[in-house]
């Protein structure tokens, strides 16, 4: 069985704290590793590497950090194929998902190979007599980054791509669940020319997480998990006077106009609700339709769509999705399915008792659809993280808007429609961070800025793009005086532009 330690100073270590988790091979059930659990102590050790090492990182110039990137990209592509098994093995998606995650991740270190620019400051001559002013991005030190399982390779590139080319030494705690793709990612850094200690892995739980947020030499947290977590680190994160970002959970509503191409929404709706199993923070959970008629047809259309959807084994090649995580998470999504049916919303496809011939153990399910599901249901209010669409009937545009709007969840959110008019009104309106017209998953690629609203964001700046480079850099600015010499006597009023 593979034992998965931890990635610091450039080297693979054993875990000490002799606490372990196991990592699960969805498709088959089957425990696939152990994953060392890191002790307060194993947190400051990689801290200790990380701050040894920043200084002479930060101090290289930004174009020989982005060639280190580039390398990485490189190399990535080398191991395309064995970092996608790996992924698809430990987290249940396909293969063909697996490599869209980590292109999405690879995405945001080719943005952040732009690094030369991005950190470019801003220069005023002849802000006063003789007095030049300029402004300089530099980077913070040690930061750090705890990610989700659901992106298991996307995520913490997002983190490490930009906070690595700013300058900054890196402490990444992944998911416990599919720690095996990140430590390879550590490693693919290290041969592209990363100098030891800028990127450290240090797999764990709740206990690596609390040691990283007491550690007075980590400057910066990005976060991305679930909604309490993300609430729970970004308080804990602040009190402690560190910057902070938390993206957390979503329900994701589509508004399906009367007016819209009926076959673009199903179709979408089918990708964007049941993909990866449904365990996507951009996933759609809940359908919108406005009308009866739009709602009707609807249902019917996707109906024979949800019951022939194909679910497989990860690395079967032809699904369209896989297992899920783990079988706890299963547990939870057929619970949910359950409280839907008692609170009285309309099941239209039981996936429940889907069985995987010849993978019995695997944690499989097949796709669910709700109809009828009203504000007040908790299958509205929470996020199931599975293949489940709840379709929630609006009459009126304007009752669709307000559910979005409404909703504690401002993740993403998408309008089909011809009708440019409605499409603009809603982009304006919706209190929603990213929003879709006539595109279901709207994930702005990564020269945007991607961030949830309301409840699915916590702290002031997104992820990737602009924001990124802000998040991972502090600014200096500087007012100077030449030529040295000049007499102006003592000031002893505030000196003003007046
Ligand atoms: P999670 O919150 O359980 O775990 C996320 C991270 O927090 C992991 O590294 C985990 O080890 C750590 N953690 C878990 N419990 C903790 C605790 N009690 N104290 C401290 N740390 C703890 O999330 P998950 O199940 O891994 O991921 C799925 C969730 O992530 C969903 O809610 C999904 O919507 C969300 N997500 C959000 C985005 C986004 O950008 N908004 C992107 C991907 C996933």
């Amino acid at each position: 069985m593979i034992e998965y330690g931890h990635f610091i100073g450039g080297k693979t270590v054993k875990g000490t704290s002799g606490r372990f988790g196991d990592v699960f091979q969805p498709m088959t059930g089957e425990v696939r590793a152990k994953v060392a659990l890191a002790s307060a102590a194993e947190v400051a050790a990689a801290v200790a590497n990380a701050k040894a090492a920043q200084p002479a990182w930060g101090a290289t110039n930004p174009q020989r950090r982005a060639r280190v990137l580039m390398k990485f990209l490189e190399l990535a592509q080398r191991d395309y194929d064995k970092l996608a098994d790996c992924l698809a093995r430990e987290h249940g998606k396909t293969i063909a998902d697996a490599k869209g995650d980590i292109q999405r991740g690879l995405e945001v270190v080719e943005f952040a190979c732009g690094i030369p620019h991005l950190m470019k400051g801003e220069y005023t001559e002849g802000a006063g007599p003789n007095i030049d002013i300029y402004s300089m991005r530099q980077p913070l030190g040690v930061v750090a980054g705890i990610t989700p399982f659901n992106f298991p390779a996307m995520i913490p590139m997002w983190k490490f791509g930009p906070a690595i080319a700013c300058g900054n030494a890196f402490i990444l705690k992944p998911s416990e669940r599919d720690p095996g793709v990140p430590l390879m990612l550590a490693e693919l850094m290290l041969e592209a020319g990363l100098p030891a200690g800028i990127l450290n892995v240090v797999n764990g739980d709740k206990e690596a997480v609390d040691a990283i947020l007491d550690h007075r030499d980590i400057m910066a947290i990005g976060f991305v998990g679930s909604t309490p977590i993300a609430e729970y680190i970004y308080t804990r994160g602040c009190a402690a006077a560190k910057r902070v970002q938390c993206f957390g959970g979503a329900k994701n509503h589509m508004i399906i106009m009367p007016d819209a191409d009926m076959d673009q929404a199903v179709d979408a709706l089918i990708g964007a609700g049941y993909g990866s199993a449904g365990e996507r923070c951009m996933a759609i959970s809940v359908a919108v339709p406005v009308g009866k008629k739009t709602a009707d047809t609807l249902i019917e259309r996707l109906i024979p769509r949800v019951e022939s959807l194909k679910i497989g084994p990860s690395t079967s090649g032809d699904a369209d999705f896989g297992p899920l995580v783990t079988a706890a998470h299963l547990r939870k999504v057929k619970d949910y399915v359950a409280l839907g049916i008692e609170e009285g919303a309309k099941l239209k496809v039981d996936g429940r008792n889907f069985k995987m011939q010849g993978y019995e153990n695997g944690f499989y399910m097949g796709g669910c659809l709700f109809d009828e599901v009203k504000p007040g249901m908790r299958i509205y209010k929470e996020e199931i993280f599975g293949p489940v669409l709840c379709v929630v009937r609006a009459k009126t545009y304007d009752e669709g808007l307000a559910l979005a709007t409404d909703h504690e969840y401002g993740n993403g959110v998408a309008i089909f429609t011809r009708d440019g008019d409605a499409a603009r009104d809603f982009a304006a309106k919706v209190n929603v961070g990213m929003v879709g017209v006539n595109v279901p998953i709207p994930v702005p690629l990564a020269y945007y800025t991607f961030g949830g609203w309301k409840r699915s964001g916590f702290g002031d700046l997104n992820q990737h793009g602009p924001d990124s480079v802000r998040f991972y850099t502090k600014t200096k600015t500087v007012t100077s005086r030449w030529p040295s010499g000049m007499k102006e006597g003592a000031e002893f009023v505030i000196p003003t532009m007046k």
